[in-house]
């Protein structure tokens, strides 16, 4: 239901729970993160409120860097639980997703993806957009690449931000009729579902277009589709207060 990313010089945990509070107001029933610190991956995930997460944080600390996401979840495949929330990872741990939205084809890829020897541990119907990202990923070469491939096999509405302990320093993220919000700083990007989770920090904002990927990193933001065209969008400034 709410989605945060980020990449820069500050606590990217700090900036991803101040962000996921300020989407709060959407309602959810799970919450969780993933940040890249120390060459790996590290996630937490909690059903309930943002307080049951940032308990769960502060009896099991992440280690601190400065590129993660975020998400608040509003079920719509498996129950509200622990298992259920997002982050999702692949087998290996290296790639993290969160998903707003419904993959229609999900039960297809999760029997194609059964067949190849992944181990699904969830009921979502986003968990099998972590697998085949980290499985394109290492025949793309290029978490962005990766993205765009795994987009055209997607059927439904979705906002799908991921990272990956491979590709340290980067957050890429796709949308196809569900929203999606870039915020631009001085080295450092944000992305949410709404401005509003990013505002306390930058007012420079981009209204992604249709069916688009988008590559953050400290120095900038790449936009193209599905097939690696360059995309338009639309940049704008936040100018209202929150
Ligand atoms: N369909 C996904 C799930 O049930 C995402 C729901 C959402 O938009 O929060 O896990």
């Amino acid at each position: 239901c709410g989605i945060v990313g980020y990449v820069g010089g500050q606590n990217a945990l700090d900036v991803v729970i101040a962000g996921l509070k300020r989407l709060e107001y959407r309602g959810y029933d799970s919450a969780g993160v993933a940040v890249l610190a120390d060459g790996g991956l590290a996630s937490a995930k909690k059903a309930g409120k943002l307080a049951n997460l940032e308990k769960e944080l502060a009896e099991r600390p992440l280690p601190s860097g400065t590129t993660g996401i975020g998400h608040t979840r509003w079920a719509t495949h498996g129950g509200p639980t622990d298992a259920n929330a997002h982050p999702h990872l692949d087998n290996a741990g290296r790639v993290a997703v969160v998903h707003n939205g419904i993959i229609e084809n999900f039960a297809a890829l999760r029997a194609e993806l059964a067949e190849r020897g992944h181990a699904l541990t969830s009921e979502t119907d986003t968990e099998v957009v972590a697998h085949l990202l980290a499985e394109t990923y290492s025949s793309a070469g290029d978490l962005a690449e990766a993205m765009r491939q795994v987009c055209r096999r997607l059927e439904g509405a979705f906002t799908l931000v991921a990272v990956s302990a491979d590709a340290p320093d980067v957050v890429v993220a796709a949308r196809r009729n569900s929203p999606l919000v870039v915020g631009v700083g001085d080295g450092e990007a944000f992305l949410a579902s709404d401005v509003a989770a990013f505002i306390a920090y930058t007012r420079e904002a981009i209204e992604l277009g249709q069916d688009q990927v988008v590559e953050l990193r400290r120095e900038g933001v790449t936009v193209t589709d599905f097939h690696g065209a360059p995309g338009t969008f639309r940049e704008y400034h936040v100018d209202w207060d929150a």
